[in-house]
């Protein structure tokens, strides 16, 4: 199974290296994975185990809020982080991102830049390195997710 979302952006590669096929919500795995959980917890009557007191009904709206959080379009689409600084001056700067920029090695935006690529990679994200060609990165990142919890949801059997 593969989402349409994740469709929109396997080839995405954010100006600043984040792929956002690896996003959980922008590819579809948020959604389909919670949407998992909730059939879990349905069809195994969970509520009848719940400890005294826990509001099941509070719980379950909970999931719903979590499905139901808007897929993000990704960084080439509209979608990434509003008036991002390192968007608008790749662009400004008519680069197709930031491993071609010239300024690299004293980019204003180099805090920001590393907290986005550092946190992007604990949340468990694929970032594409400087210099490395996209295509090649796209193809390996690609089957590095089919094997990665818990993006493989997109490629198992239902
Ligand atoms: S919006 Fe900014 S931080 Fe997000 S992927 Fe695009 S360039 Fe990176
Ligand atoms: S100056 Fe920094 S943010 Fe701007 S394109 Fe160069 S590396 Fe990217």
């Amino acid at each position: 199974m593969k989402t349409k979302s994740f469709d929109n952006v396997k080839d995405q590669v954010g100006f600043c290296g984040i792929w956002c096929g690896s996003c959980v919500v922008g590819n579809g795995v948020l959604r389909e994975l919670t949407k998992e959980y909730e059939r879990i917890v349905e069809k195994y009557g969970l509520e009848d185990w719940a400890s005294e007191g826990f509001d099941f009904n509070e719980f379950k709206k909970g999931l719903a809020s979590i499905r139901d959080v808007k897929t993000c379009s990704g960084c080439l689409k509209g979608g990434g982080r509003d008036n991002c600084e390192i968007k608008n001056c790749a662009r400004s700067r008519e680069l197709k991102d930031c491993s071609a920029c010239e300024d690299f090695m004293v980019c204003k935006n180099s805090e920001i830049l590393k907290k986005m690529r550092e946190g992007a990679r604990d949340a468990g994200l694929l970032v594409k390195d400087k210099d490395v060609d996209q295509k090649h990165f796209l193809k390996k990142a690609m089957s590095e997710l089919e094997n990665k919890s818990p993006h493989c949801i997109l490629f198992c059997k239902t």
